[in-house]
């Protein structure tokens, strides 16, 4: 259906609310064509063809915006099939079958852009700015969100910048775990916007590095983190994916008891027969979270990612300190290589603990626990939790009164003096074993909030030392190795933060071949994608480029001259005039709006310029534009997306899809 040129604006501004289906009711019975128009229309003439009232708000804000000058100019609406269902897009006709390609766990929303609004800055990563935003579903409900748009610069986005947030977007879309931040959807406007799940408190970072008077947060309470991002870490590797970036600036507190990971720019699918990723090339790299195998080969496993979940725990514990903070990024891998060292037990971190983070740290690989296997010795090293009995007010000692809650960070049988968190103040500190009575959680004693997730579950323990668990709990924990080699490290601020690049800090690492890839190189230069799912059986290897990255686009929405586009096949094509021939204007301005309602995103010169490529072939110029549009989506040759969406039979919204699941 082509919209009479008059009302042209009024389809828009239905599409972009996604209330295209009304365009003709409103039209053709209300007599609607002009925006003033609307002012004698009542609620009761729109719940006459059949608005609802959600629906009906919506207009009416529309129409403010639309009153005071706002237009869209983001093409998302167009791709989204704002038109109803009965408003086909101009395609023509094709040989080939239809084809079941929606990718799979296919991109779970394309969300229009006029279906959000940002609200405030939340943070900003490597290649974008997140903001705590809402979305209003077509029915009207609104949720918030957190919103991540794709950094532009003045000439664009960066080509490996974008390449990074499709990839970010391919691989959160396939992912569903209570521990994984969601992805809702992504916004094909500009600049590009994926919309998330809210995690409204923030990154756990930022919450273990709060000042006063934020309390700090419970031991039982991290250590319910741990487990929380052990089952998430062990879901990742059970879908071959290494995130690379596991760190405590990477865990979002969607409430105050649940963390999720987020951040999976440098999430890559692992493969071969040793389930590794080797990185392509120099990028930068969270040093001081890294494996050593990671900083000397670029190799990260699951595995790689145990190191760093180690690392992690080792955050939690020293309150948000910086691993390896004073050490030069060039220095961390001969610390952990040659001196054996490993970052020392924080205060709050218990020996069970402890030992289970230098199993993390273990040189070998194979030698690191795994995800699933952590979870169980997660449980094991679970700090047991106790019930003060008395008092306790003497100098030096932790405060305590009868009933507190108290957490033992360190206590052995033979010792008379443990160390623990009183769970009432969070203060921690020594005091005598004799003040308190080992409990177990499943027990009706455990009131207090901290207490409720901890995996220890049956018997109450009566008297300081009862209960073989709770004992097993205190004895025979492993020594400290690491520590006592570990050298104390020189703290410096602001270097070696997170994502950064070592390679323009400190001397090269010297000795051959064995130097971390990033470490031969003066600047970090885009790696080649990850191997992700296959290209289609349809696109010839010689014409697919698998190695390229989206390519950057210039500046934003310029596009390579349709000039230089191939001719389309255009069986359907109306071919009325030639290049700089006798089309008439107004023939030409039909065209020009036909092809401009066809093809998302383009501008009314574009629509112009791909006319005058084609001879005024209008299907020719809607497809070469969608060709363009796709090509500038993803790391596809012109010929591969053209074969795209032949298959898809023209639909661009499919055809995006598709290529934003195999980036
Ligand atoms: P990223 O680009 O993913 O590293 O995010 C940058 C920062 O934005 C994070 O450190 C968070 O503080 C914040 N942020 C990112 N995603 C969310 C979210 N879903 N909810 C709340 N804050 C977020």
């Amino acid at each position: 259906m082509l919209p009479e040129e008059g009302s042209l604006w009024l389809l828009r501004l239905l599409r972009d609310i996604q209330l295209a289906q009304f365009y003709r009711p409103i039209l053709e019975d209300l007599n609607v064509t002009r925006p003033e128009h609307f002012d004698f229309v009542r609620p009761e003439d729109l719940d006459g063809i059949g608005m609802g009232r959600p629906a009906q708000r919506r207009l009416t804000e529309a129409l403010k915006r639309h009153r005071s000058g706002f237009r869209s100019r983001n093409w998302v609406y167009k791709i989204l099939g704002g038109f109803a269902s009965d408003q086909k897009e101009t395609t023509p006709p094709l040989d080939s079958p239809p084809y079941p390609w929606e990718p799979e766990g296919g991109l779970k929303c394309l969300i229009p852009e006029g279906a959000v609004c940002r609200g405030e800055l939340l943070g900003s990563g490597c290649f974008g700015v997140v903001h705590r935003g809402l979305w209003t579903l077509p029915s009207g409900q609104s949720v918030p969100v957190a919103i991540k748009s794709l950094r532009v610069g003045p000439a664009g986005p960066v080509g490996t910048e974008q390449g990074d947030f499709l990839r970010e977007v391919s691989v959160m879309m396939n992912l569903e775990h209570p521990h994984v931040l969601r992805l809702h959807g992504l916004v094909l406007g500009q600049p590009l916007q994926m919309v998330m799940e809210l995690a409204p408190l923030g990154s756990l970072h930022a919450r273990l590095t709060a000042a006063a008077p934020t309390p700090p947060l419970p031991v039982a309470l991290l250590c319910l983190f741990l487990r929380q991002l052990a089952g998430a870490m062990a879901y990742m590797g059970a879908r071959g994916l290494v995130h690379r970036d596991l760190a405590t600036r990477n865990l979002l507190l969607a409430t105050p008891r649940t963390i999720k990971v987020a951040d999976f720019g440098l999430v890559r699918p692992l493969r071969g027969a040793r389930g590794r990723y080797v990185m392509g090339g120099p990028r930068p790299i969270p040093y001081a979270w890294c494996a050593p195998e990671s900083l000397r080969h670029g190799a990260f496993s699951s595995a790689s990612d145990v190191w760093m979940f180690g690392v992690t725990l080792w955050e939690m514990f020293s309150q948000g300190q910086e691993p390896w903070a004073g050490v030069p990024p060039y220095l961390i891998l001969q610390r952990l290589e040659k001196d054996r060292a490993r970052l020392p037990r924080p205060s709050l971190c218990s020996r069970a603990l402890y030992a289970l983070a230098l199993r993390c740290w273990a040189p070998h690989p194979a030698d690191r626990p795994g995800f699933s296997y952590l979870e169980g010795l997660l449980q094991e090293a679970w700090p047991p939790e106790s019930r003060c009995m008395r008092d306790v007010a003497e100098p030096g000692a932790l405060r305590m009164e009868p009933g507190d809650p108290i957490t033992i960070i360190d206590g052995s049988p033979d010792s008379t003096t443990w160390k623990g968190q009183n769970g009432r103040t969070l203060k921690v500190g020594s005091f005598p074993a004799s003040a308190v009575t080992l409990v177990d959680l499943g027990g009706s004693s455990a009131t207090h909030s901290v207490h409720r997730d901890s995996p220890a579950r049956g018997e109450r323990l009566r008297g300081s030392l009862d209960g073989d668990r709770a004992k097993a709990k205190l004895q025979g924990l492993p020594p400290e190795r690491g520590q006592r080699r570990t050298a104390p490290l020189q703290r410096t601020k602001g270097i070696s933060k997170s994502l950064e690049s070592v390679l323009s800090l400190g001397p090269r690492v010297t000795g051959g071949g064995s130097s971390p890839p990033e470490l031969r190189h003066t600047r970090a230069v885009p790696q080649g994608p990850p191997t992700l799912p296959p290209h289609p059986p349809f696109v010839s290897s010689s014409s697919s480029q698998p190695s390229q990255l989206p390519r950057e686009r210039p500046p934003w929405p310029k596009r390579e001259s349709p000039h230089s586009h191939p001719i389309g096949k255009a069986g359907a094509s109306k071919a009325t005039v030639s290049p700089g021939g006798s089309l008439s204007d107004s023939e030409l301005q039909r065209k020009i709006l036909e092809v401009e309602l066809c093809v998302h995103g383009v501008t009314y010169q574009e629509c112009q310029a791909a006319l005058r490529a084609t001879g005024g072939d209008v299907v020719s110029a809607i497809q070469n534009l969608k060709v363009d549009q796709l090509f500038h989506l993803s790391s596809r040759s012109r010929a591969d997306c053209r074969h795209i969406l032949e298959h898809y039979q023209w639909d661009l919204s499919a055809a995006s899809r598709y290529v934003l699941a195999r980036p």
